[in-house]
């Protein structure tokens, strides 16, 4: 479970992050939306510590957060992260993208680490593509192959940062359906999103952000049929 209390983050005087609480149990699928500068980057990417939050808590699996290299690295072990843009190695080809980090962080014997990287890239349906480099690849199929690198190194959370805002539209598609297959398998995911079709698919809840706060969490249908707050159904009356 990933537990986050009473989180406040501030870049220099500006408060980005308000009073966030938030507990996601493991298999749950959170999607969480709202308007540009809201904070949904800053609050996911401090769930591994890629931004440091001033005061409150964040555990992953009942490890806290902390100054612990220890611990930080434990909780890197087991959330993985996929980002708007794929931010592959160019001069590295598609195997080697996924196999890559499995030898430099574990030390996988480099057969191993390629058995891995052919298993979830046959996973996001594009084995054949193993070994083009990313300059190759579409955009959906780039992703893709960012979604398998991140598998390969096992994690137990899978963290999204608007993963298909920066795909043509005949692309979002491909790589929704790769993460609504995640979701079938059990994975426990948090993934910013403004693809309404997938949240009521597959979240379990859907939070919405404003200006650093959560403002508004449910179910799906309650979320999607009768937002409680006036900002949550303006902000879906503008995307929908
Ligand atoms: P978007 O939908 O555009 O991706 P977001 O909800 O992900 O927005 P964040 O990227 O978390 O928003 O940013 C929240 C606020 O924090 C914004 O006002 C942004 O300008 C500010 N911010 C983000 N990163 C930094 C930084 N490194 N230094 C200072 N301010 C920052
Ligand atoms: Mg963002």
């Amino acid at each position: 479970a990933i537990s986050i209390s009473s989180l406040n983050k501030w870049y220099g005087s500006f408060q980005v992050l308000k009073n966030i609480d938030l507990r996601i149990e493991p298999g749950e699928r959170i999607v969480i939306c709202g308007p540009s500068g809201s904070g949904k980057s800053t609050l996911i990417r401090c769930v591994n510590r890629l931004e440091e939050h001033q005061s409150g808590s964040i555990s992953v699996n009942g490890i806290v957060l902390n100054d612990s290299l220890k611990n930080l690295d434990a909780i890197r072990r087991d959330v993985g992260m996929v980002f708007q843009h794929f931010n592959l190695f160019p001069h590295l080809t598609v195997k080697e993208n996924c196999a890559l980090p499995q030898i430099l962080s574990r030390g996988t014997k480099r057969r191993d680490a390629e058995e891995l990287a052919m298993h979830f890239l046959t996973k996001v349906r594009i084995p054949e593509q193993a070994d083009k480099y990313p300059g190759q690849l579409s955009g959906g199929q780039q992703q893709r192959v960012a979604i398998a690198r991140a598998l390969c190194m096992t994690p137990k959370i899978m963290l999204f940062d608007e993963p298909t805002s920066a795909l043509d539209p005949e692309m979002v598609k491909e790589v929704l359906d790769t993460m609504v297959a995640l979701a079938e398998d059990g994975m426990t995911m948090i993934v910013v999103t403004h693809e309404m079709g997938f949240a009521r698919k597959v979240a379990d809840r859907v939070v919405f952000m404003e200006a650093g706060e959560i403002v508004e969490i449910g179910n799906p249908d309650a979320f999607f049929a009768g937002a409680k707050s006036q900002r949550t159904r303006k902000f879906l009356g503008d995307i929908m």
